[in-house]
């Protein structure tokens, strides 16, 4: 990963909460330390953040069991201001500033919305600041949506021709079988063919979208596009600079 300039970083659900379903506003100081370091030595950075559901959540507990999908794009409309703001209260320490970017399918998909998206985020990451993007779950009715930021992440890495995706999940990498089920499941460190793939895809966590499937979707669309991508454990603390040091261990996707 030395060599890597363009990266995304995708932060998952269950690694940007904390147990008690609030934002973990420790985790995201510590992201946005290990992103500085990156540009620091020269690399771009994109960030690909979920979370917003969760910090609309912890902002209006009251809705929080309204299963209404009006309420749930209301609860991502609040949270989304309250998740940035954690976001540029970090960087700005470092003297970043950030830019939100809320996509939807169609942005991917419709030549004049791509040309515009690209342009966009090349020119914001020219000028040093760094993008968030989201999906724009305010507007996006069920069946015009991406519906995870595995996918998400991956088509942004294509879209912006990034080098390397790295996601960031609640678990250290891909495993032959479940872990949360099966103590023996063992990490499977390298991956060079991810089409010839074949394990077990359990369920998600609580705040999980897409689960271990997604991930492996997302790393099909980057070996097709011949990016790299890790998945690794955003729990361990400052994992970007682990990984960056080789001091951890993770799974790599070889494009
Ligand atoms: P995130 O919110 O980070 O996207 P998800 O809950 O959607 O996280 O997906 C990660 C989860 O996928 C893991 O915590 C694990 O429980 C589950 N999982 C199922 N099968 C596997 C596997 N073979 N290897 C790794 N994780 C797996």
């Amino acid at each position: 990963m030395k060599k890597t300039k363009k990266i995304v970083i995708k932060v998952g659900s269950n690694t940007i909460s904390n147990a008690d379903g609030f934002v973990n506003e420790q985790f995201i100081e510590s992201l946005c330390k290990d992103a500085v370091m990156l540009m620091e030595e020269g690399n771009d950075v994109i960030i690909v953040s979920s979370g917003a559901k969760i910090a609309g959540i912890s902002a209006i507990n009251k809705w929080s069991r309204k299963a209404d999908m009006h309420y749930k794009q209301a609860l991502c409309a609040i949270g989304q201001v309250r998740l940035l703001a954690s976001y540029e209260k970090s960087f700005s320490k470092y003297d970043y500033t950030i830019a939100q970017v809320l996509l939807t399918r169609d942005d991917f998909f419709a030549d004049n919305r791509v040309l515009n998206i690209r342009n966009t985020l090349f020119t914001l990451v020219d000028e040093g600041v760094v993008p968030i993007i989201n999906e724009n779950d305010t507007v996006c009715v069920e069946e015009l949506k991406i519906g995870d930021n595995d996918t998400l992440a991956a088509y942004t890495a294509m879209l912006w021709n990034a080098d390397t995706l790295i996601i960031l999940s609640d678990i250290d990498g891909l495993f032959d079988k479940n872990p949360k089920e099966h103590s023996d499941a063992t990490l499977v460190e390298v991956v060079d063919n991810v089409e010839a793939i074949n394990i077990e895809v359990g369920d998600t966590n609580e705040f999980g979208t897409g689960g271990i499937k997604t991930k492996l979707d997302a790393a099909k669309i980057c070996s097709d596009y011949d990016i790299e991508m890790i998945l690794a454990n955003g729990k361990v603390d400052n994992v970007i600079q682990k990984i960056y040091h080789d001091e951890i261990k993770y799974t790599k996707f070889l494009p």
